[in-house]
Parts: structure tokens; C-alpha cells; sequence
């Protein structure tokens, strides 16, 4: 049940609500947290990578300094033994083509590429990958343990209650449908899912994302390669592959056909053993902008949005949900760049 005295329930347990919720808690303010408790979402699928440099043109993420410095000082302060959240390190991102070379070196030397592109390096000590003609290094790079961000803030304040949302002001809790009422603030984090909330019409064009967790003793734990897929260290022998993408279709569930291309373009490309632990999906939270949005829901009194947040939630999130909730405690404008655009 929802206490009387609540101010604010943040609807939805992915990197998003687990921020916002932190942010109000930090401030004293009496929050209800609550999730639907899908096995599949885009928190729990992502690797979490903070990659300045994205694309095949090589091209230098939008504001990419500005997010990263909010990011590291918020996973920082948030980050515990039990739930470890920032790691340290590097790409190599696979040349394939003189193409692919001749790109890479144009970016060398120029800010703010020269922060993080280095001159490309022989693949001579990686001879297990395929096609590849050199490597060019981003450093430095950061992986956010995105589930453990929810756990670290879902241990400070408490897990987040049972309950799915409905329509904006309606939710299913406890075996029945309550209305929401006037006085409580409504914050929805509900990621790509939001779509399904009837009466909402908002500016996202998510997409599905398959990956693999497998275990394999040949593979770096400090690099990231980036080769036709993405291999990514999660600790030990265990790595993240990724990824299958979907468009149409959409739903929360991995498919045998998002499988067996993955395990094939390993196998292409990487000549290692390995053995497949996991295979997740989630959707992420595109908009049409590709940026993301926060602020005041149009059309609804009393409830707001913090969305949009992408492929690049871990790198967004933590100055986005600061913007949210700088509005929602002292009324400092959102930023015309968050704004929820027009669907
Ligand atoms: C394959 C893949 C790879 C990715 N790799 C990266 C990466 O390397 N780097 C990066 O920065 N980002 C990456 N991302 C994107 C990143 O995961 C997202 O940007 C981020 O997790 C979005 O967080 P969110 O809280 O907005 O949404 P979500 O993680 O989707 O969380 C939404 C939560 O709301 C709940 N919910 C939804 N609807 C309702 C409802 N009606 N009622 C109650 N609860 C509800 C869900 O159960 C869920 O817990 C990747 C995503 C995928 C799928």
C-alpha cells in the first residue's frame, strides 16, 4: 500500500527510477519505489560500456565530457564492495578495411579525439581474431555495472515494491487497480515499456537487443574488443557478447535465431573456446532525437518522465536524473536540450 505521506512514487527499478529514487532519498523526501519485475530489461541486458568514440565513422559522442564527469563522481559515491559499479578500461576497436584505417587515423591529433583515440596498434598479440588488419585503442573507456547501480540503491533504501502501471495515473498493486491520487508526484522510469502504458503517445522508436554471457579462458580481461561484435570482460572468465538487434516485433524475450547469429559471427571472427552461460535481451529506450528527455509529462498534471536514455543510459542517466530531480525539489528549469520533444 502506498503510505499517506508519500511525495513522490518513481515507477520503474532500471539505471533511471534506481537514480532518481537515490537523488529524492538524498534529499529526505518520502519516495514509494515500484517495478514490475519483468526478468528482461534494458538495465539488466547492457553492458554498461561509456564509449566516447561511437560509429563507423568514429565520431565523438554528443556531449560526451560533460555526462562522463556527473557519471563517474555519481557511480562513485554510490558504488560499495558488494556492489561494485565503475571499470576501468580499454577498446580495441577492429580495422577490417583501409577504409576503416584511413577514418581512424583522420581523427588522430584533433581534439576532443585525442583524449581518447590512439595511434592503431598490430593485432599480433590477439591471433585468434579473424579479418582484422590493426586495432586502434580507445582509452580511457568505463564499464558501469548498470544492475548493480538498482542493487547498490535498492540496499540503501529498500527494494522496490510490486506493482505495474496502467495508464499514468493508475497502477495495479496489491491485487487492485488504484487511482493514483492528485497530491502524489508520479516520476515514470519505465524504459521502452512506457509504450504499453495506455494514453501515452511519446517519441521513441526503441529497438530490441540480444547478447550472450559466456565463459572462455582465451580472451583479454582488460580490453573490450570491438570486432564485427562486441566482447566485453565481466570479471573472471565470464565475458558479455553483443549484440543481435531487432526493430519489428518487439518484445521482452530473446529468440533462437538472435542465438545462433551471435554464437556464428563468434565463431567467425573470434577462434576461441567458450561456452554459452546466458542469453539476455532487453529493449532499449531510443527516442526519434536520440537524446534523451525529462520533465513535466505534457498533458498530465502532477506526473513526469525521465526517458530517451538510448544505448547510452550509463553515460546519460546520472546528469539527466539530476536535472529531474533539481526540478522536482527546487524548480530549476530543465534544460531546453532534455525537454520532452513533440511525438
Ligand atoms: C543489448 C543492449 C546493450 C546495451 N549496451 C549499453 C552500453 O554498452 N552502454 C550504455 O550506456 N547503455 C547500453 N544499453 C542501454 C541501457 O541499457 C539503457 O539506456 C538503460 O538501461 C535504460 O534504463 P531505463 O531505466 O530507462 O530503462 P529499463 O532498464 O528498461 O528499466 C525500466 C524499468 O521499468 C519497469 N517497468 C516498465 N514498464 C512498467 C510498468 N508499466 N509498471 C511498472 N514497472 C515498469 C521495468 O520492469 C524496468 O525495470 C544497452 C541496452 C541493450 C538492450
Amino acid at each position: 500500500m502506498i503510505p499517506p505521506d508519500t511525495e513522490f512514487l518513481v515507477i520503474g527499478a532500471g539505471l533511471a527510477g534506481a537514480l532518481t529514487v537515490h537523488q529524492l532519498h538524498l534529499a529526505d523526501r518520502k519516495v514509494v519505489w515500484v517495478d514490475r519485475q519483468y526478468q528482461h530489461s534494458s538495465t539488466r541486458t547492457g553492458a554498461g560500456i561509456m564509449n566516447p568514440i561511437t560509429g563507423r565513422k568514429f565520431v565523438y559522442s554528443w556531449q560526451f565530457d560533460r555526462f562522463l564527469d556527473q557519471a563517474l563522481a555519481t557511480y562513485r559515491r554510490l558504488e560499495t564492495s558488494d556492489w561494485p559499479i565503475l571499470h576501468r578500461l580499454h577498446i580495441l576497436k577492429g580495422l577490417a578495411t583501409p577504409g576503416d584505417e584511413n577514418n581512424w587515423c583522420l581523427r588522430l591529433g584533433t581534439p576532443p579525439y585525442d583524449r581518447y583515440m590512439h595511434e592503431p596498434v598490430s593485432p599480433e598479440g590477439y591471433p585468434f581474431l579473424k579479418d582484422v588488419r590493426q586495432l586502434g585503442r580507445i582509452d580511457p573507456v568505463y564499464r558501469v555495472d548498470m544492475h548493480n547501480v538498482v542493487q547498490a540503491v535498492a540496499e540503501r533504501w529498500g527494494r522496490p515494491l510490486y506493482g505495474e502501471m496502467r495508464s499514468p495515473r493508475t497502477i495495479w498493486m496489491n491485487d487492485e487497480l488504484l487511482t493514483i491520487p492528485s497530491h502524489l508526484s508520479v516520476i515514470l522510469a519505465t524504459g521502452a515499456p512506457v509504450q504499453e502504458i495506455r494514453e501515452l503517445h511519446l517519441p521513441l522508436s526503441p529497438y530490441q537487443g540480444q547478447a550472450l554471457l559466456i565463459r572462455s579462458p582465451d580472451l583479454p580481461r582488460d580490453a573490450i574488443l570491438h570486432h564485427k561484435l562486441k566482447v566485453v570482460p565481466y570479471g573472471e572468465d565470464l565475458f558479455w557478447v553483443g549484440t543481435h538487434d531487432r526493430w519489428d516485433d518487439l518484445d521482452e524475450w530473446p529468440d533462437a535465431g538472435g542465438r545462433q547469429q551471435l554464437e556464428e559471427t563468434l565463431k567467425t571472427f573470434f577462434e576461441i573456446r567458450f561456452d554459452v552461460v546466458e542469453h539476455l535481451s532487453g529493449i532499449r529506450p531510443s527516442s526519434r532525437t536520440r537524446r534523451p528527455f525529462t520533465g513535466p509529462l505534457s498533458g498530465w498534471e502532477n506526473t513526469f518522465i525521465i526517458n530517451g536514455l538510448g544505448t547510452k543510459g550509463a553515460s546519460l542517466a546520472p546528469l539527466v536524473a539530476d536535472h529531474l530531480c533539481l526540478y522536482l525539489l527546487k524548480g530549476v528549469a530543465i534544460p531546453e536540450e532534455f525537454k520532452q520533444p513533440s511525438a
